[in-house]
């Protein structure tokens, strides 16, 4: 069974996710974007053995800590979309304005697409491509437990920015409506910032998506 703890990072509060198969401890850690101190004591707390990065996005807020982690552990990075490449090049020059000064730039050892899946322990997630906050955004779903993490996809009563290089509004619109709210209503979500919610909810109340929305 799939088990999870989200982990807040950096003075921004982040949500770090880290998941975890119960039956082999095999463990995975979802957008590490600071405080690699943080996780590895989870990881420890909890006996996991880490076998793997993976990453919605590439932005500074939820991959900066991605070099330090993997390197730590020795684990492989499997995402973003390789439209993301940019994002990660720009984190070098990145990490001073935004108050990163930890973050790392990374190689990626593998891009991900849609139909795509990942796998530790006994836990398969499958991969969604929505693009629009970024150009390779991608989601991690597991079917299961009706579980997912949507990175700056979607929020509780909000939605992604769009107003990043290469962003785009119609597109993030598309990939929510036409990807993720095909998952089903009673799919509960993990964004990368704030509280967790349901497809279902957003469907009824989100300004943005919703029923109801301009
Ligand atoms: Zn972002
Ligand atoms: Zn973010």
């Amino acid at each position: 069974m799939l088990q999870y703890q989200i982990i807040p990072v950096t003075p921004f509060q982040q949500n770090c996710t880290l998941f975890w198969c119960d039956e082999t401890k095999q463990a995975a850690v979802v957008d590490p974007g600071g405080n690699p101190e943080l996780i590895i004591n989870a990881i420890e707390q909890k006996g996991l053995t880490l076998t793997k990065v993976l990453l919605t996005h590439a932005h500074i807020d939820h991959a900066g800590a991605t070099k330090a982690i993997s390197s730590h552990y020795g684990v492989s990075i499997e995402g973003p979309h390789k439209e993301d490449q940019f994002w990660i090049d720009l984190i070098p020059e990145q990490k001073a304005r935004f108050g990163f000064e930890d973050a790392e730039h990374f190689v990626t050892d593998r891009w991900l697409n849609q139909g795509d899946n990942v796998t530790f322990g006994n836990i398969t997630l499958e991969v969604y491509f929505c693009p629009g906050h970024t150009p390779g955004h991608v989601v991690f779903f597991h079917r299961e437990s009706k579980l997912a993490q949507v990175g700056d996809v979607l929020f509780k009563g909000s939605i992604g920015r769009t107003d990043f290089p290469r962003g785009d509004y119609n597109t993030l619109i598309n990939s929510i409506k036409n990807n993720l709210f095909l998952l089903g209503d009673d799919v509960r979500f993990i964004p990368g910032h704030g509280p967790m919610s349901t497809f279902g909810e957003e469907k009824r109340s989100n300004p943005f998506v919703g029923v109801n929305a301009r």
